[in-house]
C-alpha cells in the first residue's frame, strides 16, 4: 500500500464524469488529497455528449419543481441542492470564465455552445486544488475496514487506500461514453441494494410497423402517456420524431423509463398519442370539419395533409379506414367521406394508441433508472448509512429526472455535497 500525508485527509473519487469531477473539486478545496480514478481513457465522455455536444446544464425551475420532476424520490435531493443550487452553478462556471444562458426561457448552455468548456472548467479547478488523476484504471473493490472505507482496490491490483470514497460512478447508459453497472458492483460489495435498473431517456420499439413510414418526421407539441389507468396522470408534452422501429423525441424518452419498468412485467405496454394536446375533441371535429368542406374536392389524404405531414396524413387514413372497413380511405373525395370514416378520423386525431414492445435499450440511454437505494444514503451529507466514510454521488443513486438539464444539475449538486461531506469526515470522526 502507497503511504499519504498523514495530516490530510485521503479522498479517493471513483469515476470522473461530471459528479466525480464536482466532488473531487470539492473535496480538494476543503483541504483533502483526493485522487480520482476513471476507467475509461478520458474523463467526462457522457458529460462532453450531453445536450449534442452542448451541454444542457441546468434549467429555471424553483428548487420546489425541480425536484417534483424526479418523482415521489426527488426530496431527497434538498440538501444537495441547497449546497449548490442552479445559481451558485451558474456563478461556478462564470466565474471560471463560461458563461451559461437561457435563450428558450428553461434550458441553459454554455454560451459558446460547447460541452468542452464545462469539462475543461471543471479538470482546470481539479487540477488547481491538486487534484490526481489516474486514467484507465477501474475502481474494482472497496477495501472496508470494520465497517468504515479504508481505500479502493484497482484493476492493476494495486491498493490505494483512504480515508474517505466518493461513488460517482453513473448509470448504465451508452456504454461507448463509460456506462456500466461497475459502480453497482462496489455498492453491493458495500452491503447496499440496488432497485432494478432499466433504461431511461431511450427511444421506444412499437408493435405496429408504420412508424417506419413516417421515420424522421417530427411533430412538435405532441402528448404522451401510458394508457393505463394507474398512470393516468404521468404524461408529457414535447415533440415525438417517428423512428424506423418506432417512436422518440423528448416527449417519449421522458416516458420512456416508467414504460421500461412496466415492460419488465408485461410484453407490451399501451402508449397515447395527442397530436393536438392543446385542442379538445370539440375542436378537433370543428377543425375537420371546416378543413374537409374547404377542401370537398380535394382527396382525404390531401385533406389531412394541411394537418399533419403526408406520410403521417397517409397512416391516419389507412388507420381509419381499416377501422371501419373502409378500403383506400385516403383516395375518396373529402366531399364523400362515409360517416363512420370521418368520426374515426376526428378520434385518431384526438388521440390513438400504440403498443410499445420494447425500447433500444441501455446502449441508447440517455439514463438510468432504479440504482442505490435512497433509504440506505443519508440526504444531509451523501454517506453511506452502511460503510462509514463511503460517499455517493450522480446518476448511480436511484434518481433520474426527465430531459433538460435535470441530470446535470443533480450530478453537480450531489457532487459538491459529496466532496465536501468527505473533505469534512475525519474532523467529524475525531480522527
Ligand atoms: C447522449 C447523452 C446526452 C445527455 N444530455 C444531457 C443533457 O443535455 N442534460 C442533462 O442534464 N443530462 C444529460 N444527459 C445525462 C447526463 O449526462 C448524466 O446524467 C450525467 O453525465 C451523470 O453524471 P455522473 O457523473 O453521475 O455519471 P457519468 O457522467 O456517467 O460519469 C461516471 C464515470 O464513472 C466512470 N466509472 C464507472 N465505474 C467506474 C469504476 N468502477 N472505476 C472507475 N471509473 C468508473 C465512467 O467511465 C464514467 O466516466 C445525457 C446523457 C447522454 C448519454
Amino acid at each position: 500500500m502507497k503511504v499519504c500525508d498523514a495530516s490530510k485527509t485521503s479522498v479517493v473519487v471513483a469515476g470522473a464524469g461530471p459528479a466525480g469531477l464536482m466532488a473531487a473539486y470539492r473535496a480538494a478545496l476543503g483541504g483533502a488529497e483526493v485522487t480520482v480514478i476513471e476507467k475509461m481513457k478520458r474523463p467526462g465522455l457522457k458529460l462532453l455528449a450531453s445536450g449534442g455536444g452542448r451541454c444542457n446544464t441546468t434549467n429555471v425551475l424553483s428548487q420546489e419543481d425541480f425536484m417534483r420532476a424526479f418523482g415521489r424520490h426527488g426530496r431527497f435531493m434538498n440538501d444537495a441542492l441547497n449546497a449548490f443550487s442552479r445559481n451558485d452553478l451558474l456563478k461556478w462556471f462564470e466565474d471560471r470564465n463560461v458563461k451559461l444562458n437561457c435563450v428558450d426561457g428553461f434550458h441553459y448552455f454554455p454560451v459558446t455552445g460547447s460541452s468542452v468548456d464545462i469539462l475543461s472548467a471543471l479538470l482546470a479547478a481539479c487540477r488547481q486544488h491538486g487534484v490526481k488523476f489516474l486514467f484507465g484504471v477501474k475502481a474494482e473493490e472497496l477495501l472496508i475496514s470494520d465497517g468504515a472505507i479504508a481505500g479502493i482496490k484497482l484493476d492493476t491490483r494495486e491498493e490505494l487506500p483512504a480515508q474517505a470514497v466518493i461513488l460517482a460512478c453513473g448509470g448504465r447508459g451508452y456504454s461507448a461514453l463509460g456506462g456500466s453497472s461497475a459502480g453497482y458492483q462496489l455498492a453491493i460489495q458495500g452491503g447496499h441494494r440496488i432497485i432494478k435498473t432499466v433504461p431511461g431517456m431511450v427511444g421506444l420499439k412499437t408493435q405496429e410497423d408504420w412508424p417506419a413510414c413516417c421515420a424522421g418526421i417530427s411533430q412538435e407539441k405532441v402528448r404522451v402517456s401510458i394508457a393505463l389507468k394507474k398512470y393516468s396522470k404521468l404524461n408529457f408534452t414535447g415533440a415525438l420524431v417517428f423512428t424506423q422501429e418506432g417512436i422518440s423525441g423528448p416527449a417519449v424518452v421522458d416516458i420512456s423509463a416508467s414504460v421500461n419498468e412496466l415492460l419488465e412485467n408485461n410484453q407490451t405496454v399501451p402508449l397515447k398519442i395527442e397530436l393536438f394536446p392543446e385542442k379538445s375533441a370539440d375542436e378537433i371535429h370543428a377543425m375537420l370539419v371546416k378543413l374537409l368542406q374547404d377542401n370537398s374536392r380535394k382527396k382525404l389524404l390531401n385533406t389531412v395533409s394541411r394537418l399533419v405531414p403526408n406520410a403521417l396524413a397517409a397512416v391516419l387514413c389507412d388507420m381509419a379506414g381499416d377501422r371501419t372497413d373502409v378500403s383506400n380511405a385516403a383516395e375518396i373525395k373529402s366531399a364523400e367521406l362515409p360517416g363512420r370514416v370521418f368520426r374515426e378520423l376526428c378520434s385518431i386525431l384526438t388521440d390513438f394508441n400504440v403498443r410499445i414492445v420494447g425500447s433500444q435499450g441501455f446502449d441508447r440511454a440517455m439514463v438510468t433508472r432504479g440504482g442505490v437505494h435512497l433509504r440506505e444514503i443519508s440526504p444531509s451529507n451523501l454517506e453511506s448509512r452502511i460503510i462509514n466514510r463511503l460517499y455517493f454521488a450522480g446518476e448511480m443513486v436511484n434518481l433520474d429526472g426527465p430531459c433538460g438539464g435535470y441530470n446535470l444539475q443533480w450530478a453537480f449538486s450531489s457532487g459538491f455535497l459529496a466532496g465536501r461531506s468527505a473533505a469534512a469526515c475525519k474532523k467529524a470522526a475525531g480522527n
